[in-house]
């Protein structure tokens, strides 16, 4: 959790009615980039009881995440269904679950890493409004939309990928996560779309410190990037620009959010009592 979730009680922005869904559909989406790519359904080709034990024990998990929060978690069914609400039930999140085939790797699409990844199907986790991305949906104000406030798109969509392959075997998945692993992930990219970012929980800060390191003994923050992810803890960390490029964590100025302070209506000129504005410009480093 960052200090953006506490700044945000202070913004009168007009929230929606009652709790705040996120929507998880295990029933893959044909086709759901207009070129061509199919998220399959979740455990595909496995026999019913399977599939409908392992959703229910994800579902389960990731509620008890959300549990201190107000999100409601539950299954939404159908091909390529997801809640698209605008108005006063919007910013629900529907997050899909289950194996995409733009998650094959071969020469053609993945030609920087080493040879031992080609020709295989990984894992991926992604939400289109992914801290730190610069992708026109994100869902926070950043250099090219400084006028975008945090948390305010209609609605999110958000992708979990757990299936991989051997290498050179791609035509043969499997579930590679855990379904605690799985929670974990659909929290995470559900956490990006209602605006957390990527935070370092050991206290380092970027281009001050070295690269996080992992830990085990870190303060296991779901939206950490040097820490088990378990749980969301109440407590400020710094954010961090150190991205995940598909091999290793690396940071990525290019894509590092530059905050600018945004007199939202009602606010006064200076900012509300007691509240200092953003440095115009400045990356934040908030404690
Ligand atoms: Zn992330």
């Amino acid at each position: 959790m960052t200090t953006l979730a506490q700044i945000m009680p202070i913004v009168p922005v007009q929230t929606h009615r009652g709790p705040t869904q996120l929507f998880l559909n295990f029933d893959g989406w044909t086709n759901y980039d207009q070129q061509g790519h199919n998220i399959h359904p979740f455990e595909e080709g496995l026999p019913q009881s399977v599939q409908d034990q392992d959703i229910q024990d994800i579902l389960f998990r990731a509620s008890e995440i959300f549990a201190p929060f107000d999100v409601k978690v539950s299954r939404i069914y159908g091909d390529g269904f997801y809640n698209g609400l605008s108005g006063e039930t919007a910013g629900n999140t529907t997050v899909f679950i289950g194996g995409n085939d733009i998650n094959i790797h071969t020469t053609s699409n993945f030609p920087n890493g080493s040879p031992d990844t080609w020709f295989q199907k990984v894992t991926d986790s992604h939400a289109p409004g992914d801290y730190p991305s610069l992708n026109p949906t994100a869902d926070w104000p950043y250099w090219k939309e400084n006028d975008h406030p945090l948390n305010s798109d209609a609605f999110d969509i958000g992708y979990v990928d757990p299936m991989a392959s051997a290498v050179g075997d791609v035509g043969s998945w499997d579930t590679a996560e855990s379904n605690t692993q799985i929670s974990a992930d659909i929290a995470h990219e559900a956490g990006h779309t209602y605006g957390l970012a990527h935070v370092r929980t050991e206290g380092g800060v970027d281009l001050i410190d070295a690269a996080p390191t992992y830990s085990a003994s870190n303060p296991p923050d779901l939206m950490s990037y040097d820490a088990p992810m378990t749980r969301f803890i109440n407590q400020t960390f710094n954010m961090t620009s150190y991205n995940n490029n598909g091999f290793s964590t690396e940071y990525d100025d290019g894509t590092s959010v530059v905050w600018q302070f945004l007199y939202l209506p009602g606010i006064p000129p200076g900012g509300p009592a007691g509240q200092r504005p953003f440095p115009r410009g400045r990356r934040q480093y908030r404690r």
